[in-house]
């Protein structure tokens, strides 16, 4: 029951970080208004904004005016779900549970933002990195020894960004940190290198393959959210 609460419950936290992700970078309202139709503005009814469900049984269409619906909506209302069920299926503490779903929810948005506009929005940063802190506090973790993880993170992503300022954005180094006072700096940093990795060997692809060109400004939060996964997989024991 509790698996399937979580996918119910993700999905629909989903559909609401992808409204999120797409509203606040451009500093519109997200809440409190009613989701309007991408392409004739009317107003969805209830049933149109049932996650998964109403894509499905729309077979992907908009309801107004059978429109095709980006395959987007499909992917983020699915991907975030089963990884959601997926953590909280392998991780059996219960805090550190609501640690990593917070993580992933935050990182998950990011990854939109990043994707979608190349920013990460500082409002979105000091939300995630207040509950990180509440979360840790409340867990009962010594203040002292949540400002040491955090003085870690922060001396070593700002050096980090400071000498690759070019390829490093500083909103993946808040992210870190965060990541690093959240989950203490040796798995941030293990995130990080796994990040690293997967971009090279992503990237040295797509170079080979003449996909992309060296001019080109990357995202690097999705390198950042495949090192996320990795790291819990193989921390979780999930393989
Ligand atoms: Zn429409």
């Amino acid at each position: 029951m509790l698996y399937l609460n979580t996918f119910i419950f993700s999905a629909i936290f989903a559909s609401f970080i992808q409204v999120a992700a797409t509203h606040l970078p451009l500093r519109q309202t997200f809440m409190f208004r009613f989701s309007r139709c991408d392409f004739c503005q009317r107003r969805l009814t209830f049933f149109e904004m049932i996650p998964l469900l109403s894509f499905i049984i729309l077979r992907g269409k908009t309801w107004c005016c059978g429109q095709k619906l980006s395959r987007s909506y499909l992917a983020v209302e699915l991907l975030f779900p089963i990884l959601s069920t997926f953590f909280v299926y392998f991780e059996r503490s219960a805090s550190n549970r609501i640690l990593l779903l917070i993580c992933l929810a935050f990182l998950f948005f990011f990854l939109l933002t990043d994707l979608t506009y190349l920013h990460i929005p500082d409002v979105a940063v000091l939300v995630f990195f207040s509950i990180v802190l509440l979360l840790r506090l409340r867990e009962g973790t010594p203040f002292s020894s949540i400002l040491w993880q955090f003085s870690c993170s922060f001396s070593f992503y700002g050096l980090i960004y400071y000498i690759f300022r070019k390829g490093f954005g500083m909103g993946d180094a808040k992210l870190l940190i965060i990541l690093g006072t959240a989950l203490g700096f040796k798995a941030s940093y293990w995130i990080f290198f796994l990040a690293l990795a997967s971009a090279n060997l992503i990237l040295g692809f797509a170079f080979l393959f003449k996909k992309i060109t060296w001019k080109k400004k990357i995202p690097f939060v999705p390198f950042l959210f495949t090192g996320f996964l990795i790291y819990l997989i193989l921390q979780t024991g999930g393989v």
